[in-house]
């Protein structure tokens, strides 16, 4: 199934190019199916992300049983994740793969709502809006973030009689999982009417050659970015945890060459916890800082979130002054700790992110021709990095 899938995949890529060349004005007129896809993920992702960052943060209610072990477990998630944030940051701003790109391959797909600026002065306001109801109709997603995050700290301080509560949001996350499963099986249609309707408008504008040349560049740029991750966390193990960085590369490609297959960090969690064994990490670290970490250590799926939101804007023309940038550079941290460790959970986040650069969410339909490889990698990182937080917490637990 899975490799019908992907020549699915592939085929549906092939067909959206040469339809967009050869029928663009047909390939314009069908623009609605994409639309209706990427609505439908922007229907789940709202729940979705209330839910994952509410069973991500109760899960962190364990911290306190487990004490210093959760305490380095978070602050090695933040530090990858930020340096993962860092450098795409830096790729991106240095080669500027964006610029040169028609701003019409974004706006082709984009709805009127998507695109309406937030005026700067009211931004702290709508973080903390009177109703959060009214703010999800409105789709403004950092109210949501927020709304979560203290609710789900408000879980852990109330105890016992919030479990009930912390049950029914892990299993709606759960259900939420199932539909995104589903909906990645229309990614094939979607990812046709997009791509051709984008190739349609650059045709259209003879602009096709100038796209392709800075979506191949981006593509580079990123894949360099999660090689930077790789290495800097390569160091670390050497460094901190004092492995031998070949032995403990050579035992976890079993988990890297698992996650390069499945696309999911979660689904590689098993391959994962026998790779912590034979490098032996600890039992009580392993039990615990993996399946957190697998939950909030997205590093590679932070590092796509930022480098595609300033990518859009660079095509876009828009601001990417610091504030701006400082801006990208948080909500793709939360983003990232956000996103599910399932195949393309990245891709519903990124939504999140996009909003607060007021770049349309239909832009993400630029980047899924390449994102089922994209993702691959990122996987990988994603698993890396656990292994490597793992590592470096065990070492710390007996040092102590
Ligand atoms: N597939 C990634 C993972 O499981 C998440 C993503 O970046 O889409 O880690």
């Amino acid at each position: 199934m899975k490799n019908y899938y992907f020549i699915l995949i592939l085929l549906s890529i092939a067909l959206g190019i040469t339809c967009g060349i050869f029928f663009p004005k047909q390939m314009i007129a069908i623009s609605w199916i994409g639309k209706l896809f990427i609505n439908l993920l922007k229907l789940i992702v709202l729940p979705l992300i209330f839910c994952a960052l509410v069973s991500a943060i109760t899960s962190m209610g364990e911290i306190k049983k487990l004490g210093l072990i959760g305490v380095y477990t978070i602050c090695y998630v933040l530090l990858s994740v930020s340096v993962a944030v860092v450098i795409g940051l830096l790729l991106l701003n240095t080669f500027k793969p964006g610029v040169g790109i028609p701003p019409s391959l974004i706006m082709a797909n984009a709805s009127a709502h998507d695109t309406q600026p937030i005026p700067l002065s009211s931004f702290i306001l709508t973080l903390f809006p009177p109703n959060i109801v009214a703010a999800a109709a409105k789709y403004e997603i950092m109210p949501i973030v927020f709304f979560s995050i203290v609710f789900a700290i408000a879980c852990i301080t109330v105890g016992k009689s919030a479990t009930p509560v912390i049950d029914f949001f892990v299993g709606l996350r759960d259900v939420l999982i199932k539909m995104i499963v589903w909906l990645m099986y229309l990614t094939p249609i979607g990812l046709f009417s997009l791509l051709a309707t984008a190739v349609a408008e650059a045709s259209l504008q003879h602009l096709l050659l100038q796209s392709l040349s800075g979506l191949v560049l981006f593509v580079v740029i990123f894949l360099c970015g999660l090689f930077l991750q790789f290495l800097w966390q390569v160091a670390v193990v050497a460094i901190v945890a004092r492995k031998s960085p070949r032995q403990f590369i050579s035992s976890a490609s079993n988990a890297l060459l698992t996650a390069f297959a499945t696309s999911s960090s979660m689904a590689t969690l098993p391959v994962t916890m026998m790779v912590a064994k034979k490098q032996n990490i600890s039992d009580d670290v392993a039990r615990f800082v993996l399946p957190l970490a697998t939950t909030i250590n997205l590093a590679g799926t932070a590092m796509y979130e930022a480098v595609s939101a300033l990518f859009f804007c660079q095509i876009l023309g828009f601001d990417l002054s610091i504030p701006a940038q400082i801006g990208v550079f948080i909500t793709a941290i939360l983003a990232g700790m956000g996103a599910t460790g399932i195949p393309e959970g990245g891709l519903v986040t990124m939504v999140m992110v996009l909003r607060n650069v007021n770049v349309p969410t239909s832009a993400i339909g630029l980047l899924l021709p390449f994102d089922r490889i994209l993702d691959r990698f990122r996987t990988m990182t994603n698993v890396w990095g656990d292994l490597a937080c793992a590592a470096t917490v065990d070492y710390f637990h007996r040092k102590k």
